[in-house]
């Protein structure tokens, strides 16, 4: 079961039982409390919801404010830190309703604010917001944006501008005289110090964000003569998002912290340092370098950051800034997965052989069932060679120079050349490097209840890879290599990067199908960015969501339950009137009946399934009775 790696990447949020089943751990006064997935899927399903299911975990959010906040607390404490943290959670990372409220309820006790980079953002904020919490405004601002926000600073909010090009400066300027209300400003500054991993742009000199040094100096003075540098309060940076280094992390607040000890040095009565996101989420578990790992926890990092702005700022005697950061990922991965049940397997095995090559086949068919003789004692020479040859051979067919049957019969023994060989590797796992191909060659293909596209858009668009794991059977081992396809009608709606034991592999271990038993699929740690990134490709639309929240003594509540799209929902939402389609269809039927092509039971048994249709959901439902 330790096989799908989840003690690595399960942080304390997921574990397994000694039934071989995915758990989701909650923590207590009392220690901690697991809940079977299981138990949430019948649950759900006795509920009405059906997979595909996202599930939302509210322990794990709460779980998640609270580390943040107490691990910088302790960083804090040991240092000797003369501030304290402040941190914002930035609303595109998930901006669900629900996600928004916990993360504000939750963040409560610790002033945890929010962060807005468009207009829509900034309305969802403004009326969540807690008391005495930020209220980071990044991106591009219109008049409307600032007159909004300078107007919330009459309800105490501490509603802060961040200005991310010299051009914004002047309407703020000039709305915040409007109103008479003074603004809250902060400078966005493009660090030099580079980070590794997918965002790698989003830093240095070339990045599309923030004030080079220079527009920087020009800001400042432009402030100064205006007499508002007193409304100059936060500096700011963002590296990038997953940052796997954590010298990475260090250089660059090392450099941000510089610039905040020369502005303030200058008079400029700065007191934030807002050092953005880029806090990793270890998808991996293993604690490297790698852009889906980090090489450090969320202690290390804290340190980091508290120790590096201590000593930078001490260096040069200016005061501890109050410091901030934006971490999104961090904060909601694990809060979310998705279950999806496998709907069907394609195996690429051979069909039954027969024992002699037939007469007059062709010399490299022959050659090819010899090379299957062979292949009793499997060698990577045999395989290379019936691979050159099938690939010969369908050359052939192309040219017409090998018929159907002939191909037909090479491509089997080449099946079955290929399935002992990867047998025989299995006990000699020495010589795999030499077929690197074969064992995701000849993987099953696992067809699974969801949309890539819908419902883990990364793992298409940027080659995310996410923990993926069977919920159950864990304590079978399991007897095939797959990868996962979805159901729209795509090659690349497919999984085919996942996580085994602490690192990446092509193909997924996967047990066999059962009759008549679910098998179902986690894919875990999606909380971030994947809800809102998601789209309709073939129509698919969003999944049953069901929140849960676990109590002390192993029961859970199901706190909120959002039904998936149904078919009229998305057509709706691609410009389609149901109700007209259905007259459409209703004036074809009508046609049919005149001229005696159907009956009118047949009619209405067609519209009355469109009607149904309608109101139901995109995705396969088995209780229909379908085959794939
Ligand atoms: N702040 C800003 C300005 C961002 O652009 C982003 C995302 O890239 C974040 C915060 C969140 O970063 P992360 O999800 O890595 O914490």
């Amino acid at each position: 079961a330790e096989l799908y790696g989840i003690k690595h990447w399960g942080a304390d949020s997921f574990t397994l039982s000694d039934d071989g089943r995915v758990t989701i751990q909650a923590e207590f006064p009392q220690g901690p409390v697991a809940v079977s997935l299981s138990e949430i899927v019948a649950g759900a399903k006795a509920r009405g919801h059906d997979c595909p299911l996202l599930l939302r975990i509210e322990n794990l959010l709460a779980a998640r404010v609270r580390l943040l906040n107490d691990s910088f607390a302790t960083a804090i404490k040991h240092t000797g830190y003369k501030n304290r943290y402040k941190g914002v959670f930035p609303v595109k990372v998930n901006q669900q309703a629900e996600v928004i409220h916990e993360i504000c309820r939750f963040g409560k006790e610790y002033n945890h604010g929010l962060e807005a980079g468009s207009k829509a953002e900034l309305l969802l904020a403004l009326a969540n917001l807690n008391k005495d919490s930020l209220l980071i405004c990044n991106g591009y601002k219109d008049r409307e944006f600032i007159d909004l926000g300078l107007l919330s600073r009459k309800l105490g909010i501490d509603c802060i501008f961040v200005i991310e090009s010299p051009s914004e400066l002047p309407i703020i300027i000039e709305r915040s005289r409007a109103f008479n209300i003074k603004p809250l400003i902060g400078l966005r500054i493009k660090v030099s110090a580079k980070v590794g991993g997918l965002w790698t742009e989003t830093s240095g000199d070339r990045s599309s964000f923030g004030l080079s040094t220079a527009q920087l100096v020009e800001v400042v003075d432009q402030l100064r003569k205006e007499q508002m540098l007193d409304c100059l309060q936060l500096l700011h940076c963002h590296l990038g998002s997953q940052i796997p280094d954590i010298e990475e992390i260090g250089a660059g607040v090392r450099e941000a912290a510089r610039f905040y000890t020369d502005l303030s040095r200058e008079g400029v009565p700065l007191r934030y340092l807002d050092l953005g996101g880029g806090l990793a989420v270890d998808y991996i578990g293993n604690q490297t370098k790698h852009s889906h790992s980090r090489n450090y926890n969320l202690n290390d990092y804290c340190r980091t950051i508290v120790e590096t702005v201590a000593e930078v700022t001490d260096a040069k005697q200016v005061a501890h800034p109050i410091i901030v950061t934006e971490s999104g990922r961090a904060t909601v991965a694990h809060t979310t997965l998705l279950l999806f049940n496998i709907l069907d397997v394609l195996q690429f095995e051979p069909l039954s052989l027969p024992q002699q090559c037939p007469d007059n086949m062709p010399e490299l068919v022959a050659e090819q069932f010899d090379l299957y003789l062979q292949s009793e004692q499997p060698s990577v020479a045999t395989y290379q060679q019936a691979l050159r040859n099938r690939d010969t051979i369908r050359n052939l067919f192309r040219r017409g120079d090998i018929d159907l049957r002939q191909r037909s019969l090479s491509e089997n023994l080449f099946l079955a050349i290929a399935r002992r060989t990867l047998d025989w590797l299995d006990s000699n796992p020495t010589e795999e490097s030499k077929l690197p191909q074969l064992r995701h060659l000849m993987a099953d293909i696992y067809y699974g209840n969801f949309s890539v596209f819908q419902s883990l858009p990364d793992t298409w668009a940027i080659g995310q890879v996410y923990p993926v794991m069977p919920i159950e059977r864990l304590d079978e081992v399991p007897c095939r290599d797959a990868i996962i396809s979805d159901l729209t009608c795509d090659c690349d709606g497919r999984l085919a990067g996942f996580i085994i034991g602490n690192g990446e592999s092509p193909t997924l271990p996967l047990h066999n199908l059962k009759d008549g038993e679910e098998y179902i699929l986690g894919v875990f740690l999606i909380g971030a960015y994947q809800e809102t990134l998601g789209d309709l490709h073939n129509l698919f639309g969003d999944t049953n969501v069901l929140s849960v929240k676990i109590n002390q003594n192993g029961s859970f509540d199901v706190v909120r339950e959002v039904p998936a799209d149904s078919i009229a929902d998305v057509l709706q939402i691609t410009e389609h009137s149901p109700q007209q389609l259905f007259e459409k269809l209703r004036v074809r039927a009508e046609a049919a009946v005149r001229r005696g092509d159907i009956d009118l039971t047949e009619r209405q048994q067609l519209l009355g399934e469109f009607s149904a249709r309608l109101q139901g959901s995109t995705y396969f439902n088995r209780d229909a009775g379908g085959e794939k």
